[in-house]
């Protein structure tokens, strides 16, 4: 069954469109790219080998649009399809389309992703191979007095969820039986128009929660590993912004329990490829499944960057039928690394996305500094899109080095024309609660009294942003060496004569 990939469409745009592209390249294959009208101009349309026009903007018509991807896949002779995450990574019905149209889809098997796509489904399978999970309903709930009932007999707080549910939409806590009834027609409609699926169910809350996942990769002939976990509890809305491995929570035991778990978590749906194993733990450390995402995660780098694996080229090789060439014992972790999700965000107001132009762009560099962007300065954070900027990952040797290391990154990072998570991220790499480890998906409702507890850092940050570019752009003018090159350190000596006065 073995068939050497030569050609990949990629089926996603931005920062992910280019980091998987970087891989194709290194491994001698062509890329494809397709491209909405507004990204015409972005990095990874110019980093492709072919790039192919999807008519319009919205992502509907273009990213989400399964008949044009896989009619540009077929024109350009891709042999197979990469799709991100996002947009149709979670899709069955294009790994299924892909597919019978011939194309290798990099990723599991369509009936692995509609099985784990669907979160009662996933329960009950996930259940019934011996893995703990939440509390709640492995059926759909329809009516209030059927809620009532099952809500009563879980314990509030309870969450409504929906089964087809992601990117915490449809989602609500329900902290007594007087909300309940109105927080599960809200959870239907909100499902209903989010992914046309109404059906939702009920969850326990777990309480002091923290989010942590496992990497896993499986081959076609059942061999499968976990590449240790990632602690993803730093959210906003249900969705993460910060995520680090290892995570300070885990026990040397628990975190082997744990893997194992996640490991039979993807073998009960016979999974194929890259996936993550979502798990939420509680303060007492019992830990339950959550989910199961079928693709490649956002915060992929980290596990990359601790254990030395290229994900992407992992799923390549799985795609083309090898066999994993490592066990379990063989995956060895190194250090530490924590990424910071840089989005187009207004935190002072409740991470509201922003968008516009990217005036000023300076990314970040150095020893174990790694950033996946997909945007340059000239770009724009459209309205179209997720407003996420770029990745900053950092790896150092101790969980201590890799926070210093993230801060001075997050220092030298300059980015003017929209505002950023990256106060934000500061103020939760400075924190007292992140340093100790012992923090929880709480974190913001606890410590970020939104935004108005760090303004004045904020402020700061800005000031000093601007007047560092003020002192580069005007004395590079002024003062000329003799060669003509501008005179930095003259530059620096004024800004720092600047911050005494
Ligand atoms: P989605 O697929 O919409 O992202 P998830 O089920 O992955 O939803 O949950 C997203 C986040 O919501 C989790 O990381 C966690 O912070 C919170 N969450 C979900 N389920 C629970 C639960 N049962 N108890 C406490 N928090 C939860």
């Amino acid at each position: 069954m073995n068939k050497k990939i030569n050609k990949v469409l990629v089926a996603n745009r931005g920062e992910i469109a280019l980091r998987i592209m970087r891989t194709l390249r290194e491994m001698g294959i062509k890329s494809v790219a397709v491209y909405s009208a507004a990204d015409i101009s972005m990095p990874f349309v110019r980093y492709a080998d072919e790039a192919y026009a999807l008519e319009g903007n919205e992502a509907r018509e273009t990213y989400l649009d399964i008949q044009k991807v896989i009619s540009v896949a077929k024109k350009s002779g891709a042999d197979a399809i990469h799709p991100g995450y996002g947009f149709l990574s979670e899709n069955p019905d294009f790994a299924y389309e892909a597919e019978r149209a011939g194309i290798v889809f990099i990723g599991p098997g369509h009936t692995a992703i509609r099985t784990m796509g669907d979160k009662t489904e996933a329960r009950k399978i996930v259940g019934a191979s011996g893995v703990p999970i939440v509390p709640g309903t492995n059926e759909p709930v329809e009516d209030v007095q059927e809620a009532l009932r099952i809500a009563r007999e879980v314990g509030y707080p309870v969450l409504v969820k929906a089964a087809a549910g992601g990117g915490g939409k449809g989602m609500r806590l329900v902290r007594d039986e007087a909300e309940l009834g109105p927080s599960l027609a809200g959870a239907q409609s909100e499902a209903k128009s989010a992914f046309g699926d109404g059906r939702v169910f009920i969850e326990k809350y777990v309480l002091g929660p923290r989010h942590i996942e496992f990497q896993i990769l499986a081959d076609h002939f059942g061999n499968a590993v976990h590449l240790f976990e990632r602690e993803c509890s730093i959210q906003r809305r249900h969705q993460k912004v910060i995520e680090e491995t290892p995570s300070a929570a885990l026990t040397p035991a628990l975190r082997e329990e744990m893997g194992k778990a996640a490991v039979n978590a993807a073998k009960a749906c016979g999974y194929v490829n890259a996936g993550t194993v979502e798990f939420i733990l509680g303060a007492d450390g019992s830990y339950y499944f959550l989910e199961m995402n079928t693709r490649l995660q956002v915060e992929h780098p980290i596990t990359e960057l601790t254990t030395g694996l290229d994900l992407v080229r992992e799923q390549i090789r799985i795609a083309e039928g090898e066999k994993l060439t490592f066990v379990q014992r063989d995956i060895l972790r190194r250090g530490h690394a924590i990424e910071c999700r840089i989005y187009a965000e207004d935190v002072g107001n409740n991470f509201l996305p922003d968008t516009g132009l990217l005036k000023v762009l300076r990314e970040p560099v150095g020893n174990g500094v790694r950033v996946d962007s997909g945007v340059e300065e000239g770009s724009e954070i459209s309205v179209y899109y997720d407003p996420m900027i770029a990745k900053l990952s950092v790896w150092d040797t101790t969980r201590e080095n890799a926070i210093a290391k993230m801060l001075r990154a997050l220092s030298e990072y300059i980015i003017v024309g929209v505002r950023t998570t990256i106060p934000f991220c500061a103020f939760v790499l400075r924190s007292e609660a992140f340093a100790s480890g012992k923090y929880s998906t709480h974190f913001v409702e606890e410590y970020w009294k939104n935004g108005g507890s760090v303004s004045e850092g904020m402020g700061e940050d800005d000031l000093k942003k601007v007047l560092i570019l003020a002192a580069f752009s005007l004395e590079g003018k002024k003062s000329r060496g003799a060669n003509g090159a501008p005179r930095i350190e003259a530059g620096s000596r004024w800004l720092n004569k600047r911050f005494e006065e």
